[in-house]
């Protein structure tokens, strides 16, 4: 089964589902009934206010996190029914907090990136991928300096470029953009969308909701555990369901082809 995407080219099948997922953890409810498909060919972005359970779904997703309820699929079978290894081959997750890498430089962090083909035909492709990944996320010049010494933004760039450099076809990225400044933003995103453009399914957390606009072929909405809404950005970005989910007014305006969302603002004194 096929569908047309957005942007015209065709989305195939969701190749990591989850379905009814619920999850709560001290006896509060952090993820209640989900169903999340995310598809090759696509960038998903994820959304929603601060603790609303995006990055526990993608743990969820990702296997590296059980649901009380429900099930997550990976290329229509069970998760548990892939090894650690093969999981590794398949997805990869840039997570929201970098552990820091004390000790290591940027190209040995990158290097860690292709440890799921140790000992397979692939490795031979080492040096190459990550010299490849390093240029795509821009830290090519960074490479011999320590890590913990690279500022937030160098620091989620180098892990991203780790992330590029595992080679999977699923990239599952929690927040990759925030302390990343705007030409950093776009060149992250439309690394992402490269990836998807060449098959790769992308599910990305981002709270800038005009780069979700610009940068996704399918938003969903994450609020308090729930999915409150999933389709084009033009389906779901809309000021009363954004209002209401960040409790606070948002208009969405039309810039160029491209919504863009800004919150209501109150008018300074030296304007009235
Ligand atoms: P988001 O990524 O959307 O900001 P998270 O998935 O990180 O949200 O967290 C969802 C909710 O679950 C938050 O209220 C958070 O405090 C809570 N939470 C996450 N991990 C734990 C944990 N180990 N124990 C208790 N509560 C947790
Ligand atoms: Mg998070």
């Amino acid at each position: 089964m096929s569908t047309r995407s957005p942007r015209g080219d065709t989305a195939r099948d969701a190749v990591l589902s989850g379905h009814g997922i619920s999850l709560s953890l001290n006896g509060t409810t952090i993820l209640n009934d989900v169903d999340i498909e995310v598809r090759a060919g696509e960038v998903l972005s994820l959304v929603g206010p601060n603790g609303a359970g995006k990055s526990t779904l993608l743990a969820v997703l990702a296997g590296d996190h059980a649901p009380e309820r429900g099930e997550v699929r990976l290329y229509d079978q069970p998760l548990s029914a892939h090894s650690a290894r093969a999981l590794a081959r398949e997805r990869g997750m840039l997570l929201q907090k970098q552990n820091l890498a004390f000790g290591f430089r940027v190209h040995e962090v990158v290097e860690m990136g292709r440890a799921p083909w140790h000992r397979t035909d692939r490795a031979a492709y080492d040096e190459t991928v990550v010299e490849a990944s390093m240029k795509r996320a821009d830290v090519t010049h960074l490479r011999d300096r320590h890590f913990p010494t690279l500022s937030g933004g160098e620091q989620a760039r180098t892990a991203f470029a780790r992330l590029l450099a595992q080679e999977t076809s699923i990239l599952m990225l929690d927040e990759p953009t925030a302390a990343l400044d705007i030409h950093h933003q776009e060149q992250v995103l439309e690394v992402a969308r490269e990836a998807a453009d060449s098959g790769s399914a992308v599910v990305v957390v981002l709270h800038d909701l005009s780069l979700a606009a610009a940068h996704s072929d399918r938003v969903c909405v994450l609020a308090q555990g729930q999915v409150r809404a999933t389709g084009t950005p033009r389906e779901v970005l809309t000021p009363e369901l954004l209002s209401d989910v960040y409790r606070h007014p948002v208009q969405v305006l039309e810039h160029e082809g491209h919504l863009v969302v800004v919150p209501q603002r109150r008018r300074r004194k030296e304007e009235l």
